[in-house]
């Protein structure tokens, strides 16, 4: 079965051959075809509305664990890999249960990647394939990365300086993904505080086997006035320092704020995002990384999403490579063309 790689109106990708469609983390879908669920970001999760409209059953394909982490989030899936011929599902490194898709050994769609073995994540396996079809959120090369070493010697050395001054430290982090990473790295300092989601997502990790040292959930942490007893780690969602809550913290107990982005990199990110300090780390490949995969994978066609997708092509062209970004201003233009529903391939 040949499959071609499609991108449809809403600038989402699918694979199409003569006998099926399968959609890669679409957020909307016009048919009862397969979805694949990379990751329970909700930026790859299909809108509820859909899942309720269409009968999926047998039709998506994800991991367990990301089914898992879905269902707490309000949505009803199982992973039914089973039925879909020729496919295989690729640790891609990014977060728990979070998969790479790889299409009878010739097509891998690498959705969020991080290559970078951190705390309990593996660096992934990149399979050598025909045609990848890879992120590019960090495709640009100023987006590099300090080594992950270098970053818990610094934050370490931060937490120990504040916490022999009595201060009180809050990491901030995406709440899926980064907030477990962040536990995993710096939980052995106590109490250990984390935002309640935080703590619903740190307690599903610890069904699937990943060791979490034992934390705090924030409203009990209020209830039991454990806030008085300073020092205290709280990991807390990543959100400017100007946030009320934060900003009372702050107030209240002289605490200082930590944010971990890739973002970091730029220069003006701290004072745009008002925080104390920023750390430039991410569940997503740097510039190096994401260039190290296509390497790897040595594929004859090449397509980017996400971030610098342009640039990234651009540079992967120059490097003598063949690639092409999911072109929106493009695909917008044909899409007022009543004939064309779908479109072949990115120009
Ligand atoms: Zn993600
Ligand atoms: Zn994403």
């Amino acid at each position: 079965m040949e499959y071609e790689v499609i991108s449809n109106k809403n600038n989402e990708i699918l694979l199409k051959s003569d006998k099926v469609k399968i959609y890669l983390d679409p957020s909307h879908i016009i048919d009862e075809e397969f979805i694949f669920i990379s990751h329970a970001h909700t930026d790859h999760l299909l809108n509820k509305k859909h899942l309720k409209k269409f009968n999926l059953k047998n039709k998506i394909i994800s991991s367990r664990e990301t089914s898992a982490i879905a269902n707490l989030r309000g949505y009803s899936i199982m992973d039914y890999l089973g039925s879909c011929e020729g496919v295989q599902l690729i640790d891609n490194g990014h977060i728990l249960g979070s998969k790479g898709l790889l299409v009878n050994n010739k097509i891998f769609y690498t959705s969020d990647l991080s290559t970078r073995k951190r705390a309990f994540l593996k660096k992934p396996e990149i399979p050598k394939v025909e045609t990848l079809i890879i992120e590019s959120t960090f495709g640009k090369p100023e987006y590099q990365f300090p080594p992950l070493d270098q970053i818990i010697h610094q934050v370490n050395s931060l937490i120990s300086e504040m916490y022999a001054r009595g201060i009180p430290i809050i990491l901030m982090g995406y709440s899926l993904g980064k907030a477990q990473i962040l536990t995993s790295l710096f939980g052995t300092w106590k109490p250990l505080i984390v935002h309640d989601d935080i703590y619903r997502f740190n307690e599903i990790y610890k069904n699937f086997g990943i060791t979490l040292e034992d934390s705090i959930p924030l409203s009990n942490a209020k209830e039991k006035e454990i806030l008085n007893k300073k020092p205290w780690i709280l990991i807390y969602p990543l959100t400017s320092g100007k946030h009320n809550f934060i900003a009372y913290l702050k107030e209240r107990y002289g605490a200082i704020t930590v944010g971990f982005s890739g973002w970091a990199i730029n220069k003006n990110y701290s004072n745009f995002m008002n925080l104390d300090y920023v750390i430039p780390f991410s569940d997503h490949c740097d510039f190096n990384e994401l260039v190290e995969v296509v390497k790897k994978s040595k594929p004859e066609k090449i397509f980017t999403t996400h971030g610098f997708q342009k640039e990234f092509a651009r540079y992967l062209n120059f490097i003598g490579f063949n690639a092409e970004p999911v072109d929106k201003q493009k695909i917008n233009k044909i899409k007022n063309n009543k004939n064309n529903k779908t479109l072949d391939g990115f120009f």
